[in-house]
């Protein structure tokens, strides 16, 4: 019998959707004003994006006639602790010191969580690791945030993503641009398998697993099948498989690759495309159940 892939893709009766989660309006600290931000998107060629300020979650129903893009309502919880994204809400969430209250009023408006740039600030914890792993019911965390590359700490926060999904936390990876600036636009996104229309199929895809993040990379193909995982990224100049703990199990340069899952990886497998300078496009995790443990 061979070896059980889970994956969230689907083979078809989807449209690939690309979006940023994560920006700021002049509604907050972000220099641009909403009408502004949604024309730079649109500029862009992106298909959905959420306006996130700080505490309050912007009208966007006015704006959404005029644009083509998919508006999801968001709000970046931000005073009295750690940053956390709240999408597709229907109010702004208060911004509780107990962060699991957060997320718990977030999911209650049938929205979704996820924790923003872990790795942010000199000490690289604006997340504290024990309290990513005591937080429950959020959807996923940024793994790359593109404003803190001109900050103190890492964008990157696939580290952290690792030792949740390790410790058996079913956590999607987020790439946001966190845009600020004008030249925040266009840093990170993410591509959805979306199956309807209109923000609350985005987000049922986002919730699903059904996306993958990218700085600069596109996955064309993703197929989990028989025990073989299947990517084609067609710029990609290698292609990684890692699993527990960051772990490298294979390793491809080309641009598509085709992986046999042996069952000895782990309890999970994610893959890493990389491409021209620092671009990369990450999926989201595969889990991985052997015959014997079935
Ligand atoms: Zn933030
Ligand atoms: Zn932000």
């Amino acid at each position: 019998m061979a070896v059980k892939i889970e994956s969230a893709y689907l083979d078809s009766g989807f449209e690939w959707m690309r979006g940023n989660l994560h920006a700021h309006t002049s509604v907050s600290d972000g220099v641009l004003s909403p009408e502004n931000v949604i024309a730079a998107y649109e500029k862009l060629g992106h298909q959905f994006l959420a306006i996130s300020d700080h505490d309050n979650r912007t009208p966007l129903d006015a704006l959404q006639r005029k644009t083509a893009l998919t508006l999801i309502h968001a709000n970046e919880v931000s005073a009295k602790g750690p940053h956390l994204l709240t999408l597709n809400v229907s109010s702004a969430v208060e911004p509780n010191p107990d962060r699991q209250v957060v997320i718990d009023a977030a999911v209650a408006q049938g929205g979704l969580a996820i924790l923003n740039h872990p790795n942010w600030e000199p000490n690289y914890a604006h997340y504290p690791h024990e309290l990513m792993e005591r937080l429950t019911g959020y959807t996923g965390i940024e793994i790359f945030n593109g404003v803190v590359e001109f900050l103190p700490g890492s964008p990157l926060a696939t580290d952290r993503w690792d030792r949740l999904l390790s410790a058996g936390r079913r956590v999607w990876g987020f790439a946001n641009d966190d845009a600020h600036f004008p030249h925040n636009i266009g840093l990170a996104w993410n591509v959805a398998q979306v199956t309807g229309k209109g923000p609350q199929a985005v987000c049922d895809a986002l919730k699903a697993g059904r996306f993958y993040a990218s700085t600069g990379v596109e996955i064309s193909r993703i197929v989990a099948r028989s025990g073989m995982l299947f990517v084609y990224a067609p710029r990609a100049q290698c292609i990684r498989v890692v699993s527990e703990y960051g772990r490298l199990v294979y390793l491809a340069e080309d641009s598509e690759m085709e992986y046999e899952v042996t069952g000895d990886e782990g309890a999970y497998i994610r893959v890493e495309c990389y491409g021209r300078g620092t671009r990369c496009a990450w999926t989201q995790p595969f889990f991985i159940t052997k015959p014997a443990d079935a």
